[in-house]
């Protein structure tokens, strides 16, 4: 093994190390390490102890990302042994479905790499500058352990931006067909991997899509519902589902999707779900479920009076429209608001709709997304399930 160049943390970094976070912000060397972005180095304490290895970065405000705090060789054979660690966990709890998560950057051990299946095409996300000079090296792996039917780079992601990497979305190994049809349980899926958001899918909503089923009855709205992920789950259950969503692109496949599930009581609307919201309040309409998965409200510490503001008038909105015995299905995806938050805002919301209501799930983000406890950016998705009285 080549020797690694070294870095060094400052005492207060060091603390900060300590306390198990995955990454060391610049402010926390030790000096300015001479070392290229994406470079693997031994990090190392005041003292001179070793701590791990890391990749630098020498763009963003976080300078290290670690990948081991062990002295091993971070080679093919580790990277080949990482991955089906992760392969195994997805085995383990991706039941009746052919879309998942297969890598989620650190919690799988690949600081900044994404990876998603759709029914065997993969979606790839490098958003940092290690994973970016291994990614030949990776989609050999990937190809060679997997035998994907092909791998398209979803290189358009803000977070490559910060890293000072190139926007692109590229397929770079087999073919891609325009759309890729999934299957979520019972229901089927059109997937978009080079258009679609996020990487065609929200796939983080899996499980909380199939839970929310269970209590689909009557008349249901699903607010901020893209391409009509909860909806198609929801319909055979209701009477009638009106989608609310902004994007025309989203509501075009969410029509197709209608079509591939054989189902005819769905109502598509293209309208800003807030003053869609006020409008039914206004007109005195009432419902059996609202579901509300927004976009994240608050994407920096700044935004979060604005977000709170913004949670609260849509949760009020859904208070309000829901008939006794009702139940909603309440999201957030701003991990800049803690569970507590979210829980706190939404009280706030019914209280203010002078409603009582029971809660009856906390949720969070499918088994496939599993967070790192000690990265609380990962622990972003809250899903609540309350039944109004
Ligand atoms: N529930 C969906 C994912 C929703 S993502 C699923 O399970 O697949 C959030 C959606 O809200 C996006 O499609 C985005 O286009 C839409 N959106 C953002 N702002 C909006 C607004 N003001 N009104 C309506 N839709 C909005």
């Amino acid at each position: 093994m080549t020797q690694l160049r070294e870095v060094s943390l400052t005492p207060k970094g060091w603390r900060w190390q300590q306390r198990g976070h995955p990454w060391v912000y610049r402010d926390d060397l030790a000096g300015a390490p001479e070392l290229a972005p994406g470079e693997l180095a031994a990090v190392k304490d005041p003292a001179g102890r070793f701590l791990g290895q890391a990749f630098y970065s020498g763009a963003s405000r976080i300078a290290l990302r670690f990948v081991t705090y062990g002295e091993e060789a971070v080679d093919q054979a580790f990277w080949a042994r990482r991955l089906a660690q992760a392969r195994d966990h997805r085995r383990r709890v991706v039941a009746d479905a052919d879309a998942f998560r297969l890598i989620y950057a650190e919690a799988d051990g690949f600081p900044g790499l994404v990876v998603d299946s759709y029914a065997g095409h993969l979606a790839l996300q490098s958003l940092h500058p290690g994973m970016e000079r291994r990614l030949a090296e990776l989609l050999d792996l990937l190809v060679g352990e997997l035998k994907p039917a092909s791998i398209t780079l979803r290189h358009d992601a803000e977070a490559r931006r910060l890293e000072g990497l190139a926007q692109e979305v590229k397929t770079v190994f087999g073919e891609l067909p325009p759309r890729v049809e999934v299957r979520e349980g019972p229901v089927r899926f059109w997937a978009d991997l080079r258009e679609g958001q996020k990487t065609g899918l929200f796939l983080d909503q899996r499980e909380n899509r199939r839970a929310a089923a269970a209590y689909a009855r009557g008349e249901v709205l699903d607010a901020f519902a893209y391409q009509g992920g909860f909806a198609m789950h929801l319909a055979p259950g209701a009477a009638r589902v009106t989608l609310v969503e902004s994007s025309g692109a989203a509501l075009a496949v969410a029509r197709e999707n209608v079509q591939l599930n054989g189902l005819n009581n769905l109502e598509l609307v293209k309208a800003n779900a807030f003053t869609s919201l006020k409008a039914a309040v206004d007109a005195g309409r009432r419902f059996d479920m609202v579901v509300l998965d927004p976009p994240a409200f608050a994407r920096s510490r700044g935004e979060r009076a604005g977000a709170l503001k913004g949670y609260r008038e849509i949760n009020r909105r859904a208070f309000q429209l829901l008939r006794p015995g009702g139940v909603l299905v309440t999201c957030s995806c701003s991990y800049n608001l803690s569970d507590a938050e979210f829980l706190a805002v939404v009280r706030q919301a019914a209280a203010d709709a002078r409603r009582q209501a029971r809660l009856i799930e906390r949720r969070g983000a499918a088994r496939d997304h599993p967070g790192l406890l000690s990265l609380p950016e990962s622990l972003y998705l809250k899903c609540l399930v309350l039944e109004v009285l």
